[in-house]
C-alpha cells in the first residue's frame, strides 16, 4: 500500500515533535547554574580547632572553595571569647602568622598573668572580610556534640540561626533524632532553610547502620569524613560507611522515606602539622550545581541531590535521564579513571558493584530491575595527603530511585 499524502505529513509532524523536545538535563548540564564547591565541616579556636576563623576562612577561599560551614563543637562564633596563645612555638607562631596577616588593628590581644590572650572575632565581625558574591559565603554552623553511653553522636546543623544546646536521650537513636527535631524545629519556626546531618558515624564506633535506618526525616550523613580518627571503611567487624549507605537506603525505600544522601567533608582541626595523625583541611567536599551562591541554592540544591562527594576526581555530570545512568568525568592531564555503577536490585540483600570501566564517561542501562544506582569514580591520582595512605582521589554521585 502506497503511504497517502496525510499519512507522510503525519509522520513528519511527529519527527518533528520529537527532535523539538528538548533532552533532560543531567546534574550538572543546566544553563544557568555552575558547580559550587564547599566544605561544610570545620573547626577553629572557638572549640578545639588550631588556628583562628580568619586564617581558616583565608586558606579555604585562597584554594578555591566557594562555601564553607565554620561548625565549631557546640557553640557559635558569637559573643566574646578569650583563648590564651599556650607558651609552645608552634602556637605561637600560628599567633605571629595572625597577627601578620591581619595586622594590629584587627587583632585584639592582651598580656594577662597566664600569657598572652586573644578575643576571637566573632562571624558578624569576620565576614565580611571575606564573603563575596558568587565567589565565597560563609554558613553559620554548629557541629552539635551529644553523646549516649560512652557512644560520640555528633550532628552537624547547616545554616542555623541559633545555638541549639545537645538534645540528649535515652538511647543512641533518641539523641540522633532529638537533635535532627531540633534543628528541623528551628527551621519550620524561622522560615529558614537549615539542615541537620549525622557526622561521622563510625568514630569510635558510635553509630550503626541499624541506629541510622530507624531516623525519620534525616536527609543527610557523612559518607566520607577526612578526619584521621573516623574509620570510614569500617574494620574486620564493623562494615564501612559506603555499605551502610546503601543499606540505609535500601531500607528507606522499602519504607517510603526519602533517600539519604552523602556528603563528604574535611572535620578539619590542624591547619599547621600535615600528616595521617592530624585532621586537615583539603581532604573531601561537596560539589554543588547551584543557580546561585546563597544559602537557599546551596540548600535547595543539596536537598535536591545535585550534587557529588569528592576527594579529588572532578565531573562534568551525572544522573539518570530515560533508562541510563550516565556519568562524565572533567578529566585531569594524564589522570585515569574507572568509572564503577553500584546498583541495589529488588530483592537483593546488597548493593551490586558493577564492573569499574576504564573511561572517562560511562553508562548503565536500567533492566527495571533497580532500587537505585549511584556512582563512584575512582581515578589513579594518589590523593596528597589522605586520609588514609594509599588513598587515590574519588568522587560520589548521590544515588537516583528508579520508579
Ligand atoms: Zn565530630
Ligand atoms: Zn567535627
Amino acid at each position: 500500500m502506497k503511504p497517502t499524502i496525510s499519512f507522510l505529513l503525519v509522520l513528519s509532524i511527529i519527527f518533528l515533535l520529537i527532535s523539538c523536545q528538548k533532552e533532560p538535563l543531567l546534574i550538572g548540564q543546566k544553563e544557568n547554574a555552575q558547580w559550587y564547591k564547599g566544605n561544610l565541616h570545620t573547626h577553629s579556636l572557638w572549640s578545639d580547632g588550631d588556628d583562628y576563623p580568619e586564617m581558616i576562612m583565608d586558606w579555604y577561599k585562597s584554594q578555591g572553595y566557594h562555601f564553607i560551614g565554620l561548625s565549631d563543637h557546640n557553640i557559635l562564633q558569637e559573643g566574646e571569647k578569650w583563648v590564651r596563645v599556650p607558651d609552645n612555638k608552634i602556637r605561637r607562631s600560628v599567633y605571629e602568622k595572625y597577627l601578620k596577616k591581619f595586622g594590629e588593628d584587627w587583632v585584639e590581644s592582651k598580656e594577662d598573668t597566664s600569657g598572652l590572650m586573644v578575643k576571637l572575632k566573632t562571624l558578624s565581625e569576620y565576614r565580611s572580610k571575606f564573603e563575596e558574591e558568587k565567589r565565597f559565603l560563609i554558613l553559620k554552623s554548629e557541629e552539635i556534640t551529644d553523646g549516649f553511653d560512652g557512644k560520640p553522636i555528633h550532628l552537624n546543623a547547616t545554616n542555623l540561626r541559633e545555638l541549639i544546646a545537645p538534645q540528649k536521650g535515652n538511647s543512641v537513636v533518641e539523641v540522633m533524632q532529638n537533635n535532627i527535631n531540633a534543628v528541623l524545629k528551628q527551621r519550620e519556626e524561622t522560615g529558614q532553610p537549615m539542615f541537620p546531618h549525622i557526622n561521622h558515624p563510625n568514630f569510635r564506633w558510635g553509630i550503626s547502620v541499624e541506629e541510622m535506618m530507624q531516623l525519620k526525616n534525616e536527609r543527610f550523613f557523612e559518607v566520607f569524613n577526612g578526619h584521621n580518627m573516623v574509620n570510614n571503611y569500617g574494620d574486620s567487624t564493623h562494615i564501612g560507611t559506603e555499605e551502610m549507605w546503601d543499606r540505609i537506603n535500601h531500607h528507606f525505600i522499602k519504607n517510603n522515606q526519602e533517600l539519604m544522601l552523602g556528603l563528604a567533608t574535611d572535620d578539619s582541626h590542624h591547619y599547621h602539622l600535615l600528616g595521617p595523625i592530624y585532621s586537615n583541611p583539603g581532604r573531601a567536599w561537596v560539589m554543588v550545581e547551584s543557580e546561585a551562591l546563597s544559602p537557599e541554592s546551596i540548600i535547595e540544591n543539596l536537598e535536591a541531590g545535585n550534587f557529588y562527594a569528592s576527594t579529588g576526581v572532578e565531573l562534568e555530570y551525572f544522573g539518570l535521564r530515560y533508562n541510563e545512568y550516565s556519568v562524565k568525568v572533567k578529566p585531569e592531564e594524564g589522570v585515569n579513571y574507572q568509572i564503577q555503577m553500584i546498583v541495589w536490585f529488588d530483592g537483593d540483600e546488597r548493593a551490586t558493584e558493577m564492573e569499574a570501566v576504564p573511561a572517562n564517561s560511562s553508562s548503565y542501562s536500567l533492566t527495571g530491575k533497580e532500587l537505585f544506582v549511584r556512582a563512584k569514580i575512582i581515578s589513579n591520582k594518589e590523593k596528597y595527603n589522605p586520609f588514609q595512605k594509599g588513598d587515590f582521589e574519588v568522587a560520589w554521585t548521590q544515588p537516583i530511585v528508579i520508579q
